[in-house]
């Protein structure tokens, strides 16, 4: 899965730190992915796929758009100003 071969890769080369997200006011910061305040790395579309839809381009190639790291929470953070991209 293309996803989570981005985080791999990601964490291989960087280890565990958000590139920087909303959350953090863009700045790169460490995560934590276990623990009760959890915060993994996921991957994420630089442009929103239901912002790329609705701009008419078709769902297939939105979803094959480019993606980049970033942390669950500013991921979620981001997420919420719109009307949800987790597709
Ligand atoms: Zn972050």
């Amino acid at each position: 899965m293309r996803r989570r071969r981005l985080v791999e890769n990601w964490i291989a080369a960087y280890g565990l730190v958000c590139p920087g997200c909303p959350w953090n006011q863009g700045r790169p910061h460490p995560v934590d992915p276990y623990g009760p305040n959890a915060n993994p790395l996921t991957a994420d579309h630089v442009t929103p796929v239901a912002d790329l839809v609705a701009a008419g381009v078709p769902v297939a190639v939105a979803e094959a758009g480019p993606l980049r790291v970033l942390c669950r929470r500013g991921n979620s953070s981001r997420v919420n100003k719109g009307k949800g991209n987790r597709a």
